[in-house]
């Protein structure tokens, strides 16, 4: 199998475990609780205080971390849960009053979901936050208030069947708000492949989860279960995305110091390390701006995240980078580097313009510019342990000193 194929097959892998985890599991494991016979029975323990540890548990890492989006999420299906355990309204029939409470429940949930999904982080103990807590809460009221002065309206609505969406007849739920969940589900699909954050997979399961609840269980308390499932998607997927940030570079999206050390702590004994630094770039900053020359930091790193050769790139700081091979000699490591060199050297970088519009449209130096492809080159550095004794900190210094060579030697290319 070529590299490309293989490297492709595990970022495919890698990208497919980011999805599922940890959503996609929490999500299969509640499946298991309400599913296998020997597991049901612990449904009405779990149920019986899930719901309140989660809720205890979004708040106060919603309230320390200024997540205001985990403390509504999980709000809005913890009011879900007590109107529906209020109300059991799942199981009657058709066209009941209890069919409607529950369809517009079912509608209202995945389009409070989307609007707290779509809400930017303004933290939770702010005016806005309260006016956004007391609108939750008012929706119950609203849905009571038409049902009793207009008790035809909302069946009327719920009724409606768009003929260009054919769904099965036989469905658990009125059109309606299987349409609110389906609309939804594609705007949670649609930001979170544009985004790639854990957060936005994390509602997508959430939402699974909440249909789940929804769904006519013979004992109640499976729609417990779900919500709290829902709920705690949520906080964990926060959680993990907090942790991820701090691992992560925010500039470049490459992973940071931090997880250099990590990983560095990982190696086994044989190992390659390189240093990599862009080529006059303060002259480049100095002449193009500092804006300028974070989108060409931005550039620079695309192109080192696809190192061949098993390597992996961090930004080390500044404009530099580093990129570890582990289990690899110097000598089976420097072809992936050179070519990463050429790379970089071929792409150059296009100033802005190319026919997009520019932030300000001036008629200066800077329109002139617009469009002009402008060389980029990096110089790299690479070193490996001598021998067992050689420590890491030893063979950092040693790639430093490489790359110390290669921008004396002329810059643009890779020492080892
Ligand atoms: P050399 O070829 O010797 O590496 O020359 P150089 O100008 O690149 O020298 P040096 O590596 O010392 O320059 C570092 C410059 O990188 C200084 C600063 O202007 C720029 N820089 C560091 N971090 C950032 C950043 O986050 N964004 C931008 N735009 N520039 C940065
Ligand atoms: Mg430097
Ligand atoms: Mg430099």
């Amino acid at each position: 199998m070529g590299e490309g194929v293989q490297m492709g097959l595990k970022a495919t892998f890698r990208s497919f475990l980011w999805f599922f985890l940890p959503g996609g599991l929490l999500f299969c494991l509640g499946l298991a609780f309400a599913l296998v016979a020997r597991l049901q029975p612990l449904v009405p323990g779990i149920a019986a205080i899930a719901p309140y540890a989660v809720l205890a548990v979004a708040t106060l890492l919603g309230w320390r971390f200024n997540r205001s989006r985990l403390v509504y999420g999980v709000a809005v299906l913890f009011l879900a849960d007590l109107f529906l355990a209020g109300f059991p309204v799942v199981t009657s029939a058709s066209g009941s009053t209890g069919r409607n409470v529950l369809n517009c429940l079912a509608t209202l949930l995945p389009l409070n979901l989307a609007v707290i999904f779509l809400f930017r982080e303004r933290g939770l103990v702010t005016a806005r936050g309260l006016w956004r807590l007391a609108l939750l809460a008012l929706q119950p009221l609203a849905v009571f208030l038409v049902f009793r002065h207009r008790p035809d309206l909302l069946p009327r609505l719920l009724a409606w069947q768009p003929e260009w969406l054919p769904l099965p007849a036989a469905l658990p739920l009125a059109q309606v708000p299987v349409l609110a969940f389906l609309a939804t589900l594609v705007l949670f699909l649609g930001m979170a492949l544009t985004r790639r954050r854990v957060l936005d997979y994390g509602f997508i399961w959430a939402l699974a989860a909440a249909f789940t609840a929804l769904l006519p269980w013979q004992n109640p308390r499976h729609a417990t279960l779900f919500f709290a499932v829902a709920g705690l998607i949520l906080v964990i997927s926060a959680v993990e995305e907090a942790y991820a940030m701090a691992f992560k570079d925010e500039l470049t999206g490459l992973p940071g110091r931090r997880a250099l050390n990590e990983d560095l702590l990982k190696l086994g004994g044989r190992y390659t390390v390189a240093m990599v630094d862009i080529d006059f770039f303060k002259k480049f900053n100095d002449k193009y701006g500092h804006d300028v020359g974070d989108q060409v930091l931005r550039m620079v790193a695309t192109t080192l995240a696809r190192v061949t050769g098993g390597g992996r790139a961090y930004r080390y700081g500044g404009e530099e980078f580093t990129i570890l091979f582990p289990g690899k000699a110097l000598d089976d490591a420097l072809p992936h580097l050179e070519s990463l060199r050429q790379t970089i050297q071929a792409a150059g970088f296009t100033l802005r313009g190319q026919g997009r519009p520019s932030k300000k449209p001036k008629k200066t130096r800077s329109a002139s510019k617009e469009g002009k492809r402008v060389g980029i080159t990096v110089s790299i550095g690479a070193a490996a342990p001598r021998d067992r004794q050689e420590k890491q900190p030893q063979v950092i210094k040693a790639a430093d000193k490489a790359l110390y060579q290669a921008k004396k030697r002329g810059r643009n290319q890779v020492a080892g």
